[in-house]
């Protein structure tokens, strides 16, 4: 961007403080909401890495199964 380009992009800005320019969005600082945090834990059942969120793991890491797992042995077996 040339001097002049850029200080007409600043009169722009100045004048229409909504104005971001054709690089504006790129500078708007995203801000990420907070996810839980989550490890991977080997399923006891399928043997299956899965990401489970850390405060819904038992105190026994090796006793996890899995929501999969969990539903296939609790619903309608036939
Ligand atoms: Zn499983």
């Amino acid at each position: 961007m040339g001097r002049k380009d850029r200080e007409r992009f600043q009169r722009l800005r100045d004048s229409n403080p909504d104005y971001v320019g054709y690089r504006g969005l790129d500078t708007v600082v995203t801000v990420q909401a907070p996810s839980a945090a989550t490890e991977t834990v080997v399923c006891s059942v399928c043997n299956r890495k899965r990401n489970v969120a850390s405060d819904s793991l038992p105190e026994d890491i090796s006793t996890f199964v899995c929501l999969r797992c969990q539903e296939d042995s609790g619903g309608d077996a036939t």
